[in-house]
């Protein structure tokens, strides 16, 4: 199958000669070809959205408060749909795809609460006969650049709110997984959008590249890996643009002596190999602290080799790893792991069928100079980092570069507290293994794990497509006729 670029409200056929092939990563089969923009392709997406803009930020909060209702109602009815797709290009298991659009759908839930979100400040008579009022007003043209991993979710932390603040966008999705995007653009003109609101181009570095040096596109939304963040929020702000670029992780779950051990191994299998770990929330590290290692490890290893790894329409726990370079990849870091001395106590290696399987793989003994520890590996290899006290286990996680999410278990609610006060990272889990906030708060880590002031969806998000605007009023009166030139002073 061809696909094709989404501009303007209707299917645009590539031109530049250039594609990707997308695969079904259960089977390995090429299933479709996704065109590569060229620059002057990804300039046609932004001038239909440029074209768009005045309309739609005229447009009434009303009116497109209905179309995202509209849209929410269609995605909550069809979302089954979507969690085809995604497992078709992804591989993750039919019910992660589910959460995933269930997750997004909240974003859009909370964009519907526009009217609010868009509320104001007045102060009546602030200086005699003056009033001020603040508004919000969207930017213009936004790009979101968004990763393979969250097809659906990622792109929808961000356009419900540019969309319902009265912005248009250019969704430039990962070029692995195009289906989920080129399916919202539908069902964005089946809810009543106008053309050219919302538009898709597919396509990789051009296309990147093009809409950060784009003087039409005024913010970039980012998601993906830490040196691909770091250059997009590097390249798009020397452009003069707003840019939130979110990027990879390396989230610890620590383990105190006083937690419920069963909870903790079920959770981190449930963390570590959900998705096949290709979440950027997954736990790849459990930080054991005292004397509990041995029981856990025993307990978590029981749990994952009883996992069933295989095609993820099929009932199986978990899917394959989303192309044949990842999963050699991640057989590449297990037998670094081995090389460097760690204990391989589940190996998930050698798995058969064409499909990028590789099952749960556990580590004990891991040092933290093993690239097993410090490189995020995006799949499901799960480490055991053993420490003897509290502090230890703090310091080991405030001094890894990421500060995407982290966890603690257990039972002591003092030790908790100390726990989320003290550590460097932008979302925590007590007792909760993978903390993604809920919509209306924002989504966002700490050091390489975010370049940008502003988290996703939430308040911040509502604040990253607006701007601020404070208009002061006075109405003529003959009383205030005469000259003077003295600063403006309250009276
Ligand atoms: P990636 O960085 O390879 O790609 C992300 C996007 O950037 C894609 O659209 C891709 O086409 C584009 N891109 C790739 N190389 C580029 C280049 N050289 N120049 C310009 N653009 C380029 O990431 P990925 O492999 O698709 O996704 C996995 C990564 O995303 C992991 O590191 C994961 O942790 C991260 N991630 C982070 C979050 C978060 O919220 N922090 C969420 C999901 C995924």
């Amino acid at each position: 199958m061809q696909l094709n670029h989404w501009i303007a409200g209707a299917a645009v056929p590539g031109t530049s000669g250039a594609h990707a092939d997308v695969t079904d990563p259960a089977t390995g089969a090429v299933t479709a070809h996704v065109p590569l923009a060229s620059a002057a392709e990804t300039g046609a997406a932004i001038d239909a959205a440029a074209a768009a803009f005045p309309a739609w930020r005229d447009t009434s909060l009303a009116r497109r408060t209905r179309i995202l209702f509209a849209f929410r109602e269609l995605l909550n009815a069809r979302s089954h749909e979507l969690a085809d797709i995604i497992t078709a290009e992804h591989g993750k298991v039919l019910s992660d795809a589910a959460g995933e659009v269930a997750r997004g759908l909240e974003v859009v839930e909370f964009a519907c609460g526009m009217p609010h979100l868009l509320n104001g400040e007045a102060t009546h008579n602030a200086s005699t006969n003056v009033d001020v009022a603040s508004i919000r007003q969207p930017l213009g043209p936004v790009a979101i650049i968004s990763p393979f991993n969250f097809p659906a979710m990622v792109p929808m932390w961000f356009f419900p709110i540019a969309i319902a603040a009265g912005n248009t966008v250019v969704l430039k999705p990962s070029e692995k997984v195009p289906g989920a995007a080129l399916w919202l653009a539908r069902l964005w003109r089946e809810a009543g959008l106008p053309d050219g609101v919302f538009n898709v181009v597919n396509g990789d570095k051009t296309a990147v590249d093009t809409v950060l040096a784009h003087p039409g596109i005024k913010a970039v939304s980012f998601v993906g890996s830490t040196p691909i963040a770091r250059y997009v929020y590097e390249t798009g702000t020397a452009h003069g643009k707003r840019v939130q670029a979110l990027g990879g992780a390396k989230n610890h779950m620590v383990v105190l002596p006083d937690a419920d051990l069963d909870l903790a191994a079920d959770q981190a299998v449930n963390a570590g190999f959900g998705s096949a770990g290709e979440r950027c929330m997954a736990i790849s590290v459990v930080v054991t602290v005292g004397d509990i290692a041995d029981e856990l490890v025993d307990k978590i290893a029981t749990r994952a080799a009883k996992l069933r790894t295989g095609d993820g329409r099929l009932g199986c726990d978990m899917g394959p790893l989303v192309t044949k370079a990842a999963q050699e990849r991640v057989t590449g870091y297990i037998a670094a792991g081995e090389q460097a001395g760690a204990a391989l106590v589940v190996d998930g290696r050698g798995l058969a069928g064409d499909g990028f399987f590789v099952g749960p793989t556990l580590f004990d003994h891991v040092a933290t100079d093993m690239s097993i520890y410090t490189d995020e590996i995006f799949g499901p290899v799960l480490s055991i980092v053993r420490v003897d006290t509290y502090d230890q286990a703090i310091e080991l996680v405030n001094a890894s570069p990421y500060g995407n999410g982290v966890a603690l278990f257990t039972n002591d609610g003092g030790a908790a507290r100390r726990f989320h006060t003290e550590i460097e990272v932008g979302m925590v889990g007590i007792n909760v293994p993978v903390p993604v906030p809920m919509a209306y708060y924002s989504f966002g880590g700490w050091k390489n794990s975010l370049f940008g002031d502003t988290h996703a969806h939430g308040t911040e998000g509502v604040h990253f497509y607006t701007r601020g605007k404070v208009v002061t009023t006075r109405w003529a009166d003959p009383t205030h006729r005469g000259i003077n030139l003295g600063f403006p002073q309250t009276g």
